[in-house]
């Protein structure tokens, strides 16, 4: 909204849609929109159109004449919305990983056929979106995410097994939501996030490389044939690849980001993969079939809310995520149904999993 009310000039809003936040969105809905979405359809004015819950949402985006959509939903919930957006012809801002996590190839192949960009605003695909499209003549070798490592960055293995949600939730640099930030402590997050830079930038698996940056400055790099690395450097706000992915392919002046180097100090650390089990195990579903990305993030977001409800440990988000990848998962996906059907067996099979043998 920072965004939008300094540059009145290049955007303005026509839909707003709201989970758990509705006063703020009635709030903001009183300056702008003539379409709001909320969970109880409640409107401010009687002259606004008004949607309900998650179909409403999918119908408002469809029925509203607009650009681009922000699509910025937490979990699975986020990907009909962004299929939604492309199928009526919108270009799609996208901050929900798990629309390409779960269905990269139908989502990038639906954009191309709609002619329609998805533009990243998740801060480390918004860098890597950026210098992939400067560089696009240069042989590019490998992409490197970078990740703050989490609350938990500078425990031991053995400290893990004791930590609570409550701890994790005091990230170091990055104040987000409840289920985002446990996941940056698990490093979850940057699982999906290499899954995603997978899909988005059709890199394989080997070429796409995490390195722990706890200054979260620098927030991807590549690397070129001739072993150069190229970063984006700016300061650790959100606004940066929210401002970037509205304006493109322009560039709107703007401070939020700016960084003075004098007197930084930016470190890097290798992952430690013990610690950091759900890493691994990220490569591992791209390696796999298109199925076990959807079961990857399925897991994880059943593990995510037990350790949040204190049901569970830290350790066991990983085991849980672990166990529901084994087995019989061998089926590949090839419609947006069938994703959200190996989405609701997953969830399934790790419920089960976290009663039978994981629960405390
Ligand atoms: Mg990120």
């Amino acid at each position: 909204m920072t965004i939008i009310r300094e540059h009145p000039s290049c955007f303005t809003v026509v839909g707003l849609s709201a989970h758990r936040s509705e006063e703020k969105l009635l709030e903001q809905a009183a300056q702008w929109p003539h379409a709001v979405c909320t969970l109880s359809g409640k409107a401010p004015e009687s002259e606004r159109i008004s949607y309900s819950g998650e179909a409403g949402l999918v119908q408002m985006i469809e029925e509203v004449d607009a650009d681009i959509v922000i699509n910025g939903i937490a979990g699975a919930k986020g990907l009909m919305p962004s299929v939604a957006a492309l199928r009526s012809g919108k270009d799609l801002a996208l901050a929900n990983k798990e629309t390409i996590v779960m269905a990269g190839p139908l989502v990038t192949s639906l954009a191309d056929r709609e002619g329609r960009k998805i533009l990243p605003v998740d801060s480390e695909h918004s860098a890597l979106f950026f210098l992939t499209h400067k560089m696009h003549d240069l042989s590019i070798e490998e992409l490197l995410l970078t990740a703050s490592g989490g609350a938990f960055r500078d425990l031991s293995y053995q400290d893990l097994a004791h930590v609570t949600y409550r701890d994790a939730l005091k990230h170091p640099t990055w104040k987000m939501g409840r289920k985002i930030t446990i996941d940056s402590a698990s490093l979850a997050n940057k699982g999906l996030e290499v899954i995603e830079a997978h899909h988005l930038f059709s890199m394989p698996a080997h070429k796409i490389k995490v390195v722990i940056h706890p200054q979260s400055c620098i927030h991807s790099l590549v690397r070129t044939a001739d072993s150069s690395l190229y970063a984006q450097i700016s300061k650790p706000d959100m606004k940066v690849p929210i401002q970037n992915a509205l304006s493109f392919p322009e560039v709107i002046a703007s401070e939020y980001g700016k960084l003075d180097l004098a007197g930084q100090t930016l470190s890097f650390e290798q992952v430690d993969e013990k610690k950091y089990p759900m890493l691994p195990l990220a490569y591992t579903a791209i390696r796999g079939n298109n199925t076990l990305p959807i079961v990857y993030n399925a897991a994880n977001e059943i593990a995510a809310e037990a350790f949040l409800e204190d049901a569970i440990g830290f350790l066991d988000i990983a085991r849980l995520v672990e166990a529901t990848l084994e087995g019989e998962w061998d089926n590949l996906v090839s419609s947006f149904e069938q994703v959200l059907d190996i989405d609701s067996r997953a969830r399934t099979k790790a419920t089960h999993i976290l009663e039978t043998r994981i629960k405390r």
